[in-house]
């Protein structure tokens, strides 16, 4: 076995000089919590025993413990409920207990009665006589204990320091056994939970981490000195971090080679998105690419050979905690020419097909008559490709992209060293059914209305682009912000990321009237997001000058804009919304110019009525494909609008005979109710037809202009 250590020792004296009890702890959990080769989104928990006072002033025995739902890399002191021990321990003779009697009894047992509620797992801390316990998912554990040569490997590794116990779904039984083992066999330092993880303790917070680690640490060096030399070595640990930001994959050394699959997958991308949202069938998902190494390594048959791999991934989850977030197995797509879009795309349905009748077949056999989930995969693997990762938003896909990146090396190490092995179908479905998990999913508060959704906007960092991007934010949307002005889009992204963090919105470049810049955007839209259900075509530039003063070029140059590129960008939408079968909105922000051309505004009132028509003749081919098209007439936008340059303003106060200054009175008084219309009201328009709302309005127009009468729509 090799000799170096690979998980270190991480505690530092000096920081927590000076700490104790619960401080101890939060530096403690924290520590395991940042290593994402011990523990990977919200999993694992921690806890101590300690003397506190409770709320009359008595001497209690108490156990901080983990709360449910907090991440072990983040927690505060306010994250580790008080459960009075005595009431805990008073449960070890009992019978059974199911998890709902558990989490009753928990909520009895609280110090403080508004704290957060205990991990599922705390009977499991609580029955251990030890002070400080420590439990992770530790891929090197796993990878051993996920093995067929489990029981020989254990033996060698841990002889008499750990118990080892068999597979049991978390809960009061387990709890039991472990608490059994502890009081049993009072010198051992742990147990090791058979498909499940690892459990330390020990008096003394620094010891039961030392343990942990060093447990996890003798797995790993065990798997390591199989690695035969030029093996990938898959290696999640790399990406710690990147449950906070979204890690850009990482480049192949060939980029012909990675722009190529680039191209084939975001061909893909959304007719594989239909495919999971059968065709409307079932709830949309959003879907983000990924070729980093490791991956690339293992689609392609160099972690494990591609005879082995089918069988492999048929086995399942790594834990129980994965499959909530990957399901139980990925969708492996296998077609016998992946650079063919036809044949890629066939062998995708064919897969799908397939997938969805085994989970229908494993639903049926273990049912006790809760519904179905849906039959959706959380992670699909496409031979030589790479793999999207799927879920109901960007912060479930990146959970399930995270997760995967584990599991990948997990597999690999297990099939190193006797042969990947995981849990029953039977255990599987009690994890994936768990009557406590599925009870969470009824607290979730209702869907956005955008929930699910991939919009991208033109010209977003304008005005009006800037107040419907925060706009479908807040409803839900995943945006992609198209703009010439790449940094002005990114900062708009980071300000919508902010309010809505997990990777909801991006950036993009796009020159609306440059094809191959408008495929590039989209390119990267369905990469990073999968698909796209609305279209806001709202990229647009304006100029004051009389015909007869009108240069050619600027003809051009508005015709370019505000018409070519509404074309480009729309032919764009229809081809992928047309892949996908899941019908689209297309919502074009025209002008009142539309119905009411202006004086002086040429070059800009005859591109728009282009773009206008174009959005009625999209209304008539999209109608078929359930892809509806609608615009928005605005009058002038003043607030933070591009298009009122001082140039702008000066022409078309001439025009009206009035000082530019007297600009904002003027389009005011001369609507009927007299307001000033805003980016706001616009964004309001555009989300009206975006959403379900008017899923049965196509080829209509919208004023949002204070009331004109020369406007009104006829
Ligand atoms: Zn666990």
């Amino acid at each position: 076995m090799t000799e170096e250590r690979i998980i270190a020792d991480r505690w530092d004296g000096q920081a927590v000089a000076g700490l104790a009890g619960l401080d101890l702890l939060v530096y403690q959990s924290r520590l395991v919590g940042s290593d994402p080769r011990l523990v990977v989104w919200g999993g694992g928990n921690t806890s101590l025993k300690l003397h506190e006072t409770d709320f009359r002033g008595r001497d209690t025995y108490v156990m901080r413990v983990k709360g449910s739902g907090s991440d072990l890399k983040a927690v505060t002191q306010r994250d580790f409920p008080g459960v009075r021990m005595d009431d805990v321990l008073a449960l070890f003779e009992q019978g059974s207990m199911s998890d709902e009697q558990m989490v009753e009894y928990l909520a009895h047992t609280l110090i403080e009665p508004n704290s957060s509620r205990p991990s599922i797992e705390t009977l499991l801390h609580g029955f251990v006589p030890a002070r400080s316990v420590v439990h992770s998912h530790a891929d090197a554990i796993l990878a051993v204990t996920n093995n067929q040569r489990c029981t020989e490997i254990l033996a060698e590794l841990y002889g008499d320091e750990l118990a080892i116990i068999p597979y049991h779904r978390p809960g009061f039984y387990l709890s039991k056994l472990v608490g059994a083992s502890a009081l049993s066999r009072p010198t051992i330092k742990g147990v090791i939970l058979l498909n499940h993880g690892l459990i330390t303790w020990a008096d003394d917070p620094h010891e039961a981490y030392q343990r942990h680690i060093e447990m996890v640490d003798r797995a790993a060096r065990y798997a390591a000195q199989f690695i035969t030399p030029g093996t990938p070595t898959p290696n999640p640990s790399r990406r710690e971090g990147s449950s906070q930001h979204v890690s850009v994959s990482v480049e192949t050394a060939n980029p012909t080679q990675n722009s190529k699959l680039k191209t084939q997958n975001s061909t893909l991308a959304p007719t594989l998105r239909g495919i999971l949202s059968q065709g409307g069938q079932v709830e949309r998902v959003v879907m983000r690419f990924d070729d980093s190494e490791d991956v690339l390594a293992f689609v392609n048959g160099e972690t494990i050979s591609l005879e082995r791999l089918p069988a492999v991934l048929r086995e399942g989850a790594a834990t129980p905690d994965h499959i909530l977030n990957t399901k139980r197995h990925p969708l492996w797509i296998d077609a016998a020419d992946p650079t063919d879009p036809v044949a890629l795309i066939a062998a995708a349905r064919q897969a799908y097909d397939k997938w969805a009748k085994e989970y229908v077949a494993y639903y049926q056999q273990h049912q006790t008559g809760e519904p179905m989930l849906p039959a959706v995969p959380r992670v699909v693997l496409i031979r030589g490709l790479g793999m999207f990762s799927v879920g109901r938003d960007s912060k479930a896909v990146m959970i399930a992209n995270d997760i995967y990146h584990h599991t990948i090396a997990i597999i690999a190490a297990a099939e190193r060293t006797g042969g990947y092995r995981s849990l029953s179908d039977k255990d599987a479905f009690a994890a994936e059914y768990w009557p406590l998990e599925l009870y969470k999913l009824t607290l979730a508060p209702p869907e956005k209305e955008l929930a699910r959704r991939v919009a991208l906007l033109t010209g977003a960092a304008g005005a009006i682009g800037a107040g419907i991007a925060h706009r479908f934010a807040a409803a839900g949307a995943h945006v992609v912000c198209a703009d010439l002005d790449i940094d002005k889009a990114v900062t708009l992204a980071d300000e919508l990321n902010k309010a809505n963090p997990n990777n909801r919105a991006i950036a993009v470049e796009m020159n609306v009237s440059d094809e191959a810049s408008v495929q590039a955007a989209y390119q990267r839209m369905l990469l990073e997001y999968g698909g796209l259900d609305v279209l806001v075509s709202n990229a647009g530039i304006a100029q004051s000058c009389p015909i007869d003063e009108l240069t050619l070029a600027d003809w051009q140059r508005s015709f370019a804009v505000n018409a070519t590129g509404h074309f480009l960008v729309a032919r764009e939408a229809l081809r992928v919304m047309k892949a996908q079968g899941t019908g689209g909105s297309l919502v074009f922000i025209a002008t009142k110019n539309v119905t009411a051309p202006g004086k002086d505004f040429g070059a800009y009132s005859a591109a728009k009525a282009a773009e206008a028509q174009l959005a009625r003749v999209l209304a008539l081919e999209g109608g078929p494909f359930g892809i509806r098209s609608n615009m928005v007439n605005p009058d002038a936008i003043f607030s933070g609008s591009g298009l009122w340059s001082a140039e702008v303003r000066t022409e078309r106060a001439r025009s009206y005979g009035i000082a530019p200054d007297q600009l904002e009175d003027f389009y005011r008084q001369r609507n009927l109710l007299r307001v000033e219309v805003t980016a706001e009201d616009v964004a309001e328009a555009a989300l009206f037809y975006a959403s379900d709302r008017t899923a049965k309005t196509t080829g209509s127009m919208m004023p949002v202009d204070g009331g004109l009468r020369e406007a009104f729509p006829r």
